[in-house]
């Protein structure tokens, strides 16, 4: 159900682009220099929407400086650090264009690609073009590795319409952002989500570029996370193997519980310590790998139920008149 945008009168900005950043002041002055002229050679209406995810750094006055200059720049300023996913959701409430491109501010995405992505989209009528990954040859090799396990895992969970070595990187229609901002949702993966929701898409292959600067804001803490919050979301498989570990625990005590009768038996009951003692361990373990997945889906019950944004918005330059936080802004 492709629309194309340019028909609602309403909407005179062709293109947003969200970039979410954190603590990115190294790369900044490299991505407006490559990011603008990209965007200018372009020919339309345009606005650059940076969502600054709670940076500590000179980011947010850097910001400021490149605003003056450009006035396409929107600076949208996160209270506290949300996350990139949860400053993508960010990106993706405030953006206003007909067509929605999201960017790293670290270059390692080619902002040059971005005109290649909106031409496709609208050749081909598509609502979602992904940038996909040709190459990773300048990732650590711990970082291919693990990114070649998430893929593997989530094409197995969420299925094959998950395009491998496909991030953040995309361009989506009017219609798309809006069907993912009617998602409900807490704990947003938008590489998982955006291919779930089954609108006509393309690709466009590019190189994995280095860091330009500054060093990853992804550390081991946030990529386990985000493999959580991917597996969780969109599958009750961990639920599953906490039944079927359960299933064969209950099986290996009942051969326990005759092999231990039959101990009893013949007499000989002290030996039975060893077997009752493995037993009690196995069993314990199973028991705490249970409750620990119920935990996991008894809590996200429990934020859905309680529908706390997952960000604040504390400062929109398109709105900088009132400076009034948009209240109860509501983070899904
Ligand atoms: N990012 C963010 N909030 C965070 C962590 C990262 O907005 O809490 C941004 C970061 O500034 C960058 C993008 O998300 O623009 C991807 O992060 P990074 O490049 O550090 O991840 P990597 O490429 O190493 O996986
Ligand atoms: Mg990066």
């Amino acid at each position: 159900m492709s629309t194309e945008p340019s028909t609602n009168p309403s909407v005179t900005t062709t293109l947003s682009v969200v970039v979410p950043m954190y603590n990115e002041e190294d790369a900044l002055p490299a991505l407006v220099a490559r990011l603008r002229p990209a965007l200018d050679g372009m020919d339309i209406g345009y606005e650059v929407v940076a969502v600054d995810d709670g940076s500590k750094d000179r980011t947010a006055e850097l910001l400021t400086e490149f605003q003056v200059k450009w006035p396409e720049l929107r600076i949208v300023r996160l209270r506290g650090n949300s996350g990139h996913q949860a400053a993508l959701t960010a990106g993706l409430h405030s953006a206003v264009g007909a067509y929605v491109a999201s960017l790293d501010a670290d270059l390692q995405d080619p902002p040059e690609k971005i005109p290649e992505m909106l031409g496709l989209a609208r050749r081909d009528h598509l609502d979602i073009v992904y940038g996909v990954r040709a190459d990773r040859s300048t990732d650590t090799g711990f970082k291919r590795r693990s990114a070649g396990a998430y893929y593997w895992l989530v094409r197995r969970l969420v299925g094959k319409q998950v395009p491998a070595q496909a991030g953040d990187f995309r361009l989506l229609s009017r219609a798309a952002v809006e069907a993912v901002k009617s998602m409900p949702d807490q704990h947003q993966v938008y590489r998982l989500l955006v291919p779930w929701l089954g609108f006509p898409s393309g690709q466009v292959t590019y190189q994995r570029e280095e860091r330009v600067a500054g060093e990853t804001k992804y550390p081991l803490s946030k990529m386990i996370r985000l493999g959580l919050d991917s597996v969780i979301n969109f599958s009750a498989a961990p639920l599953r193997l906490a039944t079927w570990l359960g299933v064969a625990s209950f099986f290996g005590c009942l051969l326990m519980v005759g092999a231990t009768l039959a101990i009893y038996l013949c007499g000989k009951t002290v030996p039975g310590w060893t077997s009752l003692f493995i037993m009690m361990l196995f069993l314990g373990g199973v028991q705490l790998i249970c409750v620990g997945l119920l935990g996991e889906y008894i809590g996200r019950i429990y934020t859905a139920v309680q529908r706390r944004p997952t960000f604040f918005v504390g400062y929109d330059s398109a709105h900088s008149a009132s400076e009034t936080p948009a209240e109860g802004e509501n983070g899904r």
